[in-house]
């Protein structure tokens, strides 16, 4: 039961990723709206991004509750993703599917109460202030623990203050964490905000180089 369940908690990390990146942000199409198999989900979820980043990470939202359509549309869609794993889990492992129906309650949870405590969330989820905050919102994809932003390469942290005790993103004992910590380092470094954004510059600049080149050559 315990390891299915913990099984289950890694799966609900991963699929928190990939559908916050493919479904809620959708994927860049060049002169083109943005793709996503959910289009409502992900209209809703630009507008929860453009509310939090006028309020200082607050959204209006999760006050007005079932009053709010994207509050509700998050709540159905995690209904609907609780049901469709709870049920594909349940025949082989119940831990994995009371792990899909806590993981969706978790989210929810965890969500909300961010995005009703700023405060609360710099210290609990500073990943997703990260997420919201800075210049790229596309990094940074898990919401309840930042577990495969650190296996993917996409944990970037913003400021010193806004970096988590270690990557299972858990109040641990602090020689644990360290341990932890160093060995994240070795094998899943985190991207610091500064460094990337000064590598997006320089990507720009070989590109208009490139151009240049092909342009003195023709
Ligand atoms: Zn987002
Ligand atoms: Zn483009
Ligand atoms: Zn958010």
């Amino acid at each position: 039961m315990w390891k299915g369940f913990l099984a289950g908690l890694v799966v609900a990390n991963g699929f928190e990723w990939f559908a916050h990146k493919y479904v809620l942000h959708g994927v860049h199409r060049p002169g083109q709206s943005r793709y996503s198999p959910v289009p409502e989900s992900m209209r809703s979820h630009w507008e929860h991004h453009r509310v939090v980043r006028k309020t200082e990470f607050s959204d209006f939202g999760y006050v007005e509750g079932l009053d709010n359509w994207r509050t509700r549309n998050e709540i159905a869609s995690l209904a609907v993703v609780a049901t469709v794993f709870g049920l594909s889990f349940y025949p082989f492992s119940k831990g994995m599917s009371l792990a899909a129906l806590y993981g969706a309650g978790n989210y929810y949870y965890l969500h909300r109460r961010a995005h009703l405590e700023p405060e609360w969330a710099k210290k609990k989820l500073p990943w997703h202030y990260d997420h919201h905050m800075n210049s790229n919102q596309d990094a940074n994809w898990c919401v309840t623990k930042p577990w495969f932003d650190y296996l993917l390469g996409t944990r970037v942290i913003s400021s010193a203050d806004l970096q988590e005790q270690n990557p299972l993103g858990l109040s641990l004992p602090a020689p644990i964490s360290k341990k932890l910590n160093r060995w994240a380092e070795q094998y899943f470094p985190v991207k610091s905000a500064d460094a990337s954004s000064k590598m997006t510059k320089n990507t720009a600049k070989n590109t208009v180089m490139k151009q240049l080149n092909t342009q003195v050559m023709e």
